[in-house]
């Protein structure tokens, strides 16, 4: 599968119930040759409004949040979970995370990532493991063929509430460290 093949087919995608109410289906974007591969839960309403994954407050504070480690939104490549906004922002069924997965894996499968970090629950639920909690298991790394997995807090979660300020801060850094010691390009 090339990236034209797997867009092309990903944003006329009927699979699951949310292509009934979106506006854009939020594909991903960013750099494809990435070493760093950020997956969210699944659009809001500015990024459905505009077809860009964190294009809205959340994605505000990602940029940020980046910035601290003076990493570029462009280096690094942006997915989400679910490519069609949930209405009112719901969290994706596991029917429409599971319809929609295959896209995710056919993008992982091409940028070929060495870091995948997990941004929410969702996220990492999916893809770390199915009990996964954030506040516990938060900043933790794992390796799976070859690819090293994290999850952090969602920015959404660190927009509603200043207590998890240090800990995502600590994440941050972990992810830093991991990227300096692993990845070529990328700094
Ligand atoms: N929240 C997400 O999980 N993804 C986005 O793209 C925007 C907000
Ligand atoms: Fe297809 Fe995913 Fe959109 Fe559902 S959320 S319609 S599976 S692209």
């Amino acid at each position: 599968m090339d990236w034209n093949t797997l867009s092309n087919e990903c944003m006329q995608c009927r699979k699951c119930g949310l292509c009934e109410g979106r506006r854009h289906v939020v594909f991903g974007t960013g750099n494809r040759e990435a070493e760093i591969l950020l997956v969210g839960e699944g659009p809001g309403e500015q990024e459905d409004l505009q077809g860009e994954p964190f294009v809205g407050p959340a994605g505000r504070l990602l940029d940020d949040l980046l910035d601290l480690i003076d990493l570029d939104r462009r280096k690094v490549y942006i997915a989400n979970i679910v490519k069609c906004r949930p209405p009112g922002n719901r969290d994706p069924s596991n029917e429409e995370q599971q319809a929609c997965l295959p896209y995710l894996r056919a993008q992982t499968a091409l940028i070929r990532p060495k870091i995948i970090v997990c941004l929410g629950r969702i996220a990492a639920g999916r893809i770390l493991h199915e009990e996964y909690r954030i506040s516990r298991e938060h900043g933790q790394w794992t390796e799976r063929s070859g690819v090293w997995l994290t999850a952090t807090f969602h920015p959404s979660a660190l927009l509603r509430s200043d207590q998890y300020r240090a800990a995502a801060w600590e994440d941050l850094k972990g992810l830093r460290a991991k990227a300096e010691e692993i990845c070529t390009h990328t700094f």
